[in-house]
């Protein structure tokens, strides 16, 4: 048991569920390193949403909200953390949810499809279906025609460089949820959420419900007002502003 007084109460929780998601066979072991990866930056961007953070949030809601075939790409992190507000996203963008798999079995695939189904999705594509391929070299090339195959936009939490590259280049807006703001995913991605995912998908879902009654000229002016290079470079300012901070006084102290 962690105590809540904790001063790292949150993130060992997070840690728990990724371990649990691990032993039920939903979270890939290479999943847990991963983890720690994201771990570190969050560690080091304060352990909050931040400004460039919410900036992205924004222009993705715009971005998901103008899109017509949107699709949520889930993985074994993702779904170990976060399948509720998968399935909440999915619901209220009017869009699909997808498994795929860096380490890719079909048992597992069907792990993630039954979390997801019992956090209420109603459909999830990618498992026990003809699937179609797009060009990246490794197992994370499947892409249902249904979905991914034929999005124009597509949420990938937690991606890997390689398969942000070629979705980009096949023409499709990608949003990233990614910690790391020098990933291949993050800099390659065309909106990039530095943040962790379970503070970032709840967020994204306000915003979306937040426009969702604007026009479309309005969704696209805060997309062109956005931009992600300049956004990426502010969340880089942030780690160097939070290395000259006292972690010992704000977060390393338990009498909070
Ligand atoms: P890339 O392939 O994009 O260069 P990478 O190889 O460094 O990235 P991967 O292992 O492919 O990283 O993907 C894991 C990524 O997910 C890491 O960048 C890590 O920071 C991020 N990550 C891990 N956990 C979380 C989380 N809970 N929320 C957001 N991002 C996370
Ligand atoms: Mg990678």
């Amino acid at each position: 048991m962690i105590p809540k007084t904790h001063p790292r109460y949150k993130s060992l929780m997070l840690r728990e569920k990724i371990i649990d998601g691990w032993k039920k066979g939903i979270v890939a072991t290479a999943g847990l390193i991963a983890h720690g990866r994201g771990e570190a930056f969050d560690y080091m961007l304060g352990e909050k949403t931040t400004l460039p953070a919410k900036k992205a949030i924004k222009a993705a809601a715009a971005s998901l909200l103008l899109s017509k075939n949107p699709v949520i790409s889930v993985n074994g992190n993702t779904a170990a953390l976060s399948a509720k507000d998968v399935v909440k996203l999915a619901e209220v963008i009017g869009g699909k949810i997808e498994v795929n798999l860096f380490h890719r079995t079909v048992k597992r695939a069907r792990k993630i499809k039954k979390i997801l189904m019992k956090a209420g999705a109603k459909e999830v594509l990618g498992i026990d279906e003809k699937l179609k391929h797009i060009d990246v070299d490794s197992n994370r090339s499947t892409a249902s025609p249904h979905g991914i195959y034929n999005a124009d936009t597509v949420l990938v939490p937690l991606e890997d460089g390689d398969r942000t590259e070629a979705l980009v280049k096949s023409g499709k807006t990608v949003i990233a949820i990614d910690l790391n703001p020098l990933s291949r995913t993050s800099q390659t991605a065309t909106i990039s959420i530095v943040d962790n995912i379970v503070r970032a998908l709840p967020k994204l879902y306000e915003e979306v419900v937040k426009l969702k009654n604007k026009n479309k000229e309005e969704l696209k002016e805060i997309i062109e007002k956005f931009d992600n290079k300049k956004n990426l470079e502010e969340v880089l300012k942030l780690i160097e502003i939070e290395r000259y901070k006292s972690h010992r006084s704000s977060r390393t102290s338990r009498s909070r």
